[in-house]
């Protein structure tokens, strides 16, 4: 049988523990699990949370600089320093699950990177057959599955697994981890060829969104376009599928809440999930080629037209 890990920052909250909790309940309902809670100091309330979901052995990975933090690159050295100190079971294939959120898939995406594993990111299904790993993904907005198959590990997953269940009594064996990496901040700066980089889409006052209808050189002048202006980058859920935008930067129910004064979205249709990550107080500017697109039911402003004619020359005019 595989391993199954689950690694949860403690700073990140009750609904972080309890949401991976129960993806580990649904991948491997019986069998068991380890536990990993990155944090400053032992919470026994979680312990024994997760102890109750049905964890096999609990380790409190423990350092003075995970107090509060959010910082990725060093929730990045704890979890690789507690996974490595974690006993192995040789030759398995470990299935490791982070938080389901933007969040979690940036830690497990690092992870994959840095302990050279696979990262599955957003998976809407996840088990464990023969050493093998299956996974479902969502593409193109929901309207496809992909189906992956992986057994070589480590394999590194989010997944939304509805409610945790609670027994009355856990019976995890409970370790604490003292870790001793140097938590410091990571951070490699790519330089860009503007040298300038991207403002996070929280407390932007200008967002410039694109969806599936721009392709990548669409959203390099979507990228210019929010600079310039003093705005930031996000997009739709189709749009970080393919690539396009971060996942941190997507826009929507499953993405961010953001309330810009102004959020000019870019060959976006306007579905419910989408607009219900944009403040109602935002001014919502629309670019589609298509009039019947439900964007234009909330925008303030809308433009009928292609983002190829009309982007090129907001730019012109920019630089002018
Ligand atoms: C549980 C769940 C959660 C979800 N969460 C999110 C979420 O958080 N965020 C999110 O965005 N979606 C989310 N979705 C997906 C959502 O249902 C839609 O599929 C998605 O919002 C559509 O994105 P879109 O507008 O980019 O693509 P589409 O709906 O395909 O629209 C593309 C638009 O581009 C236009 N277009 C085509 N060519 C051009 C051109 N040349 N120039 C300009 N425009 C052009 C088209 O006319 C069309 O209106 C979720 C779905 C589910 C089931």
């Amino acid at each position: 049988m595989s391993k199954l890990v689950v690694v949860i920052p403690q700073a990140w909250g009750d609904q972080a523990l309890e949401a991976t909790l129960a993806a580990a309940q649904q991948v491997n309902a019986n069998q068991g699990f380890a536990a990993v809670l990155l944090g400053s100091q032992a919470s026994a309330a979680d312990a024994d949370v997760a102890s109750r979901a049905g964890a096999s052995a609990v380790y409190q990975a423990l350092h003075p600089g995970l107090e509060q933090t959010d910082e990725a690159q060093v929730l990045l050295a704890a979890a690789c320093e507690a996974l490595r100190s974690i006993p192995q079971t040789g030759g398995e294939l470990s299935l490791v699950l982070l938080p389901p959120g933007p969040q979690g898939e940036e830690l497990a995406a690092l992870l994959a990177d840095q302990l050279d594993g696979q990262a599955l990111g957003r998976c809407v299904a996840l088990r464990v057959e023969n050493d093998t790993v299956h996974a479902e993904r969502a593409a193109w907005g929901g309207r496809m599955r992909l189906n992956l198959q992986v057994s070589a590990g480590p394999v590194f997953a989010c997944l939304r697994g509805g409610r945790v269940a609670l027994s009355s009594a856990g019976q995890a064996h409970r370790f604490s981890l003292e870790l001793h990496s140097t938590l410091r901040k990571r951070l490699t700066v790519v330089a860009k060829e503007s040298g300038q980089r991207l403002p996070p889409l929280e407390g932007a006052r200008l967002v410039v969104s694109g969806g599936r209808g721009v392709n990548e050189h669409g959203f390099a002048l979507l990228e210019t376009l929010a600079l310039g202006l003093g705005g930031t980058l996000g997009g739709s859920l189709p749009a970080v599928d393919a690539g396009m935008v971060p996942v941190l930067r997507q826009v929507g129910v499953s993405g961010k809440f953001v309330s810009p004064r102004i959020y000019l979205a870019v060959g976006i249709s306007g579905t419910l999930q989408h607009l219900a990550g944009v403040s109602p107080d935002s001014s919502i500017v629309a670019i589609n080629p298509d009039p019947e697109a439900d964007i234009f039911k909330v925008a303030t402003v809308g433009i009928v037209a292609p983002w190829e004619s009309m982007l090129p020359a907001l730019l012109t005019h920019l630089n002018a």
